[in-house]
């Protein structure tokens, strides 16, 4: 709990600090008796600024105010903390403002509502962005990419004969797997780019400002990586499992105006791919005709 005056010229005054303040902040209430700006130097800085806004902002106003912000304790944790207050008019000095409040601290549920988020966005078994998730980035990205007129592009594989993985090593296993693939991708992809998982065994890589060439390469590097890097089964003692991918690729053109499209694209050059012997990448619609195991499907 806390209790402080504003004058008209903004500066504080505190008249109280309750004691919780030596086991939320690790600081003694007498020192921010004399110091309330104390506070900040415990604050992780970006909600330093936050906060610092919130309180001009209520102190023009008059208003109650309400802000959540990090505390980086003196033994290394940081915990989260929600501070309220409420103005009062003291009635014997004229512009001047009681602001009577309190912290408390909200890290529980700071890292509740962080892992719920994580879980509408993400697919439980691989942590890759769930469907929806990534028809969001789907469509942000190519809103950009009309915007801009930039180029965008999109991979989707399909593990090859995943039916037979499930059927010789079991259904635990096949889930191993699909967690060791993610492991793959994500090692081969950057920062920006959004892997997802659509469903079963498919999954979609949406690759930002990356030209059809850049993607059939992105795509043949991932192909052999996958090919290269068997999931061990039950340990690193274990055998392995080898398996492999198809790849389909789909530009982000400005001419596609709906991410269920450009899906579609990919899609059916993935099938390409399945039908012309898998383990393969195929691009649609024709744009280059690549080497090897890399071919361009005829434009539908
Ligand atoms: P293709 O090369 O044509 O893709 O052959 P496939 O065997 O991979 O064919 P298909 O896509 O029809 O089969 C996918 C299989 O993936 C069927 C299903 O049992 C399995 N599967 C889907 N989701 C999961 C999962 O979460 N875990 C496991 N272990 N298997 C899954
Ligand atoms: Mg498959
Ligand atoms: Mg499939």
């Amino acid at each position: 709990l806390f209790d402080y005056e504003q004058n008209a010229a903004d500066e504080l005054s505190v008249n109280f600090v309750s004691p919780y303040a030596k086991v939320l902040l690790g600081v003694s209430p007498d020192v921010l008796l004399t110091d309330p700006c104390h506070v900040l130097q415990h604050m992780v800085p970006e909600d330093v600024v936050t906060l610092q806004q919130q309180h001009a902002q209520a102190f023009r106003s008059q208003q109650p105010y309400e802000c959540t912000a990090r505390l980086l304790r003196p033994d290394g944790q940081t915990v989260w903390v929600q501070m309220m207050a409420t103005p009062t008019p003291v009635a014997d000095k004229p512009g001047v403002t009681l602001w009577s409040g309190f912290v408390f601290d909200v890290t529980d549920r700071m890292q509740l509502e962080t892992e719920l988020r994580h879980m509408a966005f993400h697919d439980p078994l691989t942590g890759a962005h769930n469907r929806r998730s990534f028809m969001q980035g789907l469509a942000q990205e190519m809103h950009r990419v009309q915007r801009t007129g930039e180029v965008g592009a999109l991979l989707m594989l399909d593990i090859d004969h995943f039916k037979r993985v499930n059927d010789t090593w079991g259904h635990d296993v096949g889930d191993a797997v699909l967690k060791h693939l993610v492991g793959v991708l994500q090692a081969g992809l950057r920062q920006l780019d959004m892997l997802g998982r659509l469903g079963g065994e498919e999954f979609a890589v949406l690759l930002p400002a990356t030209q059809l060439e850049g993607a059939l390469e992105l795509a043949e590097r991932l192909r052999q990586a996958v090919a290269h890097t068997p999931a061990p089964v039950h340990g690193s003692e274990g055998p392995s499992v080898a398996y492999t991918i198809s790849i389909g690729v789909a530009l982000l053109g400005c001419e596609t105006t709906h991410p269920d499209d450009v899906l579609k694209r990919a899609d059916s050059a993935m099938y390409l791919a399945k039908s012309t012997g898998r383990y393969r990448v195929c691009a649609e619609p024709v744009t280059s005709v690549p080497t090897g195991a890399t071919h361009a499907a005829a434009a539908a």
